[in-house]
């Protein structure tokens, strides 16, 4: 059985980002202390919680931190490999380093995806020219060229609809390994956000349908447009990721469903952690991802994913978060703003959901 820790003890959460902040929020509630990594001085999640500044290179940073936390997690995937080994060998680490290094690598991820037998899009390694040549004789375009690791909201991906472009792609990305990736004529993308806990039980919540513009998340709708044996395999295939990778956390599997193809549904990518298109569960559930992912970190009992209301999540992207008084003034609309200073183009500055009546 997990050792569950008492309200008063303190999570460690490794970055610092919106999804920090919110995870910081949930574990308030409970009555559990929180203290965020963050190379950032201004990040969202410290204006929230305790916090430690400094380099993810800083192994005495770490240790220091590791040796102020009963447990640690991690709200961003990129979480070097090393930084991970020295806090989790001073506390335990939910989820441990195997989620991440499959969801870091996008080969390794459709390799693992692949290897259980779910459906991933027609994909090939691309390392150099001779590669790429080889990897377009296999997967026709168009295809996506995108970098295996450190990709995230659409960048380090460029499309190619004929071979005389993959060249230029490719040099663009300047040896960086890559995959290219065919492109799939989808319905609908949709999301299941999962959450296992230290004793291997899992939960879900209701599937999501997601449309992103330009690479990033824009809007999620739940309940999605799909039909019960739809959602049933939606659940099923996270289900069998998660206990893959004997996953504690929460655990998002973003997925394009492709019609009356068969399989219907192509797992995209995998995200061990909380994610955006689970955010709509503050409001529209009694225990939100953000709180279910503190209870399996922190070995409490899981919480209810049970949806009371529809809601329609939408991201405020950059200057979108200007309209904050008018959505504040909406009926229905629940606000939240990440408190960043700089509403750059194309920055998650904040997401508004709007609750309607169940279904
Ligand atoms: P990713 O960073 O891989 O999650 O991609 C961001 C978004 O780009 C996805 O949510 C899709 O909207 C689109 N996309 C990525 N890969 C593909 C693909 N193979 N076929 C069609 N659309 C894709």
């Amino acid at each position: 059985m997990p050792e569950t820790l008492p309200p008063g003890s303190t999570i460690g959460i490794l970055g610092g980002g919106q999804l920090g902040r919110m995870l910081a929020l949930a574990a308030a509630r409970l009555g559990l202390k929180t203290r965020i990594y963050t190379d950032e001085r201004d990040s969202p999640a410290s204006a929230v919680a305790d916090a430690t500044f400094a380099s993810f290179t800083d192994e005495a940073a770490l240790s220091a931190f590791a040796a102020k936390v009963d447990v640690a997690t991690c709200e961003f995937e990129n979480v070097p490999a090393r930084a991970l080994d020295a806090v989790a060998s001073r506390v335990p680490v939910f989820p441990s380093a195997k989620s991440f290094s499959v969801a870091q690598d996008r080969l390794t991820e459709k390799d693992f995806v692949g290897g259980l037998g779910i459906g991933v899009a027609p994909y090939a390694a691309v390392d150099d020219e001779a590669s790429l040549r080889e990897a377009l004789r296999r997967v026709r375009p168009p295809v996506l060229l995108k970098t295996r690791r450190f990709g995230y909201d659409g960048r380090g991906q460029a499309l190619l609809r004929s071979e005389a472009e993959a060249l230029p792609a490719l040099e663009a990305l300047a040896g960086q390994p890559a995959i290219i990736e065919g492109l799939v004529a989808f319905e609908r993308e949709l999301s299941v956000i999962a959450v296992r806990g230290q004793d291997g039980g899992i939960r879900f919540y209701d599937v999501v349908e997601n449309v992103h513009e330009k690479g990033i998340l824009a809007t999620s709708r739940v309940p999605a447009g799909v039909d019960a044996e739809c959602s049933f395999e939606a659940r099923r295939i996270a289900g069998a990721i998660a206990e893959a990778l004997a996953h504690v956390g929460v655990l998002c599997v973003e997925m394009f469903e492709v019609g009356s193809a068969k399989p219907r549904l192509l797992v995209n990518e995998i995200a061990p952690r909380v994610h955006n298109s689970g955010h709509w569960t503050i409001d529209a559930c009694q225990v939100s991802q953000f709180e279910n992912h503190v209870r399996a970190v922190a070995g409490w009992p899981l919480g209810d994913t049970e949806r009371h209301s529809d809601a329609l999540m939408t991201n405020l992207i950059g200057d979108q978060v200007l309209r904050w008084q008018e959505i504040a003034a909406e009926a229905g609309m629940a606000l939240h703003i990440y408190g960043k200073e700089n509403a750059r183009a194309g920055r998650k500055m904040g997401h508004a959901t709007r609750l309607y009546p169940r279904s």
